[in-house]
């Protein structure tokens, strides 16, 4: 077998201390020449208020021990420039470096958001363009840009379906979602107001329209359904359940933020979807899980155009415009116009790709989930066996029988170099490993991975059962680290 792609797994793995505890006395990162002009203390020149005298203790250390302290603590994350991130409902992929370079061009990286429309064309015009672009991969109608998240997105279109059943007299509170759902799904609809209304999956693993023609009735405002689901199956379904719920006068509202399988060869729009929300972040070349900003823009069929948060981007005759006064509008969700930066990334890409680029994309990302579903079939249970989309859903059910189990298979992937996958998720699997591999590995990567599945799946129970074995950090016990966490580097912190 070959040797798995590990990386900062053997071999060199620094120690660092807590930065107070590199301090000694007197050391500095930079000595600054004596001043020609008089001996300014910093109290006669900083107002008091800026002056910091609350740290005890303040580290007192050298440039060298600042360098080496933030690198050393970068090089024990792992993301996806690191290796394989095969988080399931997660899209971890590789995206494009240059769609950094792009969201940094001082034109897009200094625009304020209090110039005036004159002066912001540009901007106004890859916002206008960028929405006309998702409207188009989703088949929406119109798109606004402005929530900053998924979850934000989830709550736009939950208030904007609750503010068009306001409008019409007859307030509904029902929302229909489906056992498989991310958790942000039932939240965003109690935020906004409304019921959430639980709906069962059926044995293949996605809904039938059965099930939902038994809760859907004149009091339920809609369905919130995710395809392809978080079992990475597609709702095949989908357009028969939209039309139950249209013709008790209903919307049907797709989670889509895991985009990915259907890039450029299905559109929401044609499946009898109203309202979507997508993850720029996830499909749309922003990293995502750098815990920086991401975005979730919304896309609504014309019933509910009218809803959209202000402003809205239009574009006349002179040039783009923000519009404010829409009497329906359910108002503003954040300050200003959105994430800007990761709105100029998404466009970078889209414009990069094309539609031939985007279609690939969703092609190989469902092509590497069904190889890696393929590859570990021998030696992993498959709940729900048909051809996946793009990530692909397995449970501990063999390794069970000899008291391995799915957090142990998960820890012991660390010690071969590789992120876990998602695991215990979705709630409807027993004991889930959720694998998206994504369209950016090739297949070298693909078969590492599943090589390092499969070794551990041969290994000795008490191996996996200790792992990992090779990071800085054993086992953890999660309930006592959650409740004494120990913060310090030290004797305690291996085992
Ligand atoms: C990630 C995700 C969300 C939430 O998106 P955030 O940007 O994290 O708020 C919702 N639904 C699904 C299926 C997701 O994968």
């Amino acid at each position: 077998m070959t040797d798995p792609i590990g990386i900062g797994t053997t071999g060199l793995v620094m120690n660092e201390p807590l930065i107070f505890e590199r301090s000694s006395e007197e050391k500095r990162g930079l000595i600054i020449p004596k001043s020609d002009v008089g001996d300014a203390r910093p109290e006669d020149v900083i107002p008091a208020d800026l002056l910091r005298t609350d740290i005890e203790g303040f580290p007192e250390v050298s440039e060298v021990d600042v360098v080496r302290h933030f690198t050393r603590l970068s090089q024990w994350n792992y993301g996806v420039d690191t290796g394989f991130y095969p988080l399931g409902s997660c899209t971890m992929k590789y995206n494009p470096k240059v769609n950094e370079d792009i969201a940094r061009l001082p034109g897009f990286a200094r625009t304020h958001p209090y110039q005036p429309e004159s002066l912001s064309q540009g901007a106004l015009q890859l916002m206008y363009d960028l929405e006309r672009y998702l409207a188009e991969i989703s088949g929406m109608d119109a798109v606004t840009l402005q929530p900053a998240a998924g979850a934000q997105g989830e709550l736009c279109g939950m208030l904007m379906i609750a503010s068009y059943f306001a409008h019409t007299g007859k307030p509904r509170k029902k929302v229909i979602i489906p056992d498989t759902a991310h958790g942000t799904n039932p939240a965003s609809v109690t935020l906004a107001g409304l019921t959430a209304v639980p709906v069962k999956t059926g044995n293949e693993g996605i809904l039938t329209p059965d099930a939902v023609r038994a809760v859907m009735d004149e009091d339920t405002a809609g369905i919130m359904i995710t395809n392809p689901n978080t079992l990475g199956l597609f709702e095949r379904s989908i357009k028969e359940i939209a039309g139950i719920v249209h013709e008790k006068g209903g919307f049907v509202y797709c989670d889509g933020a895991n985009m990915n399988a259907l890039l450029g060869i299905a559109r929401l729009g044609e499946m009898g979807v109203d309202v979507v929300h997508m993850n720029l972040h996830k499909t749309f070349s922003t990293p995502h899980g750098g815990g920086g900003p991401g975005a979730g823009p919304v896309g609504v069929k014309k019933e509910l155009e009218p809803f959209l948060p202000v402003p809205r981007v239009i574009k006349k005759e002179a040039g783009h415009f923000l519009e404010y006064n829409r009497q329906d509008s359910i108002g503003r969700l954040r300050a200003f116009y959105g994430n800007f930066g990761v709105l100029v990334r998404a466009y970078a890409y889209i414009r990069a790709m094309g539609p031939e680029g985007l279609k690939k994309a969703g092609e190989m990302a469902v092509l590497n989930a069904n190889y890696v579903k393929e590859g570990l079939r021998s030696h992993y249970h498959l709940p729900y066996d048909q051809p996946c989309l793009h990530e692909a859903v397995f449970t501990d059910k063999i390794q069970a029988e000899k008291e391995v189990h799915t957090i142990d298979i998960a820890k012991r992937l660390m010690d071969y170099g590789f992120h876990p996958p998602t695991v215990y998720f979705p709630l409807v699997v027993h004991d889930a490993i959720m694998i998206e591999p994504t369209e950016s590995e090739d297949k070298a990567g693909l078969d590492s991975f599943i090589d390092a599945m499969k070794r551990i799946a041969e290994e000795e129970p008490e191996l996996v059962k200790g792992a990992p074995h090779k990071t800085r950090v054993g086992r953890l016990d999660e309930a006592k680290a959650a409740r004494k966490p120990v913060l310090r580097w030290g004797s305690s912190a291996k085992g």
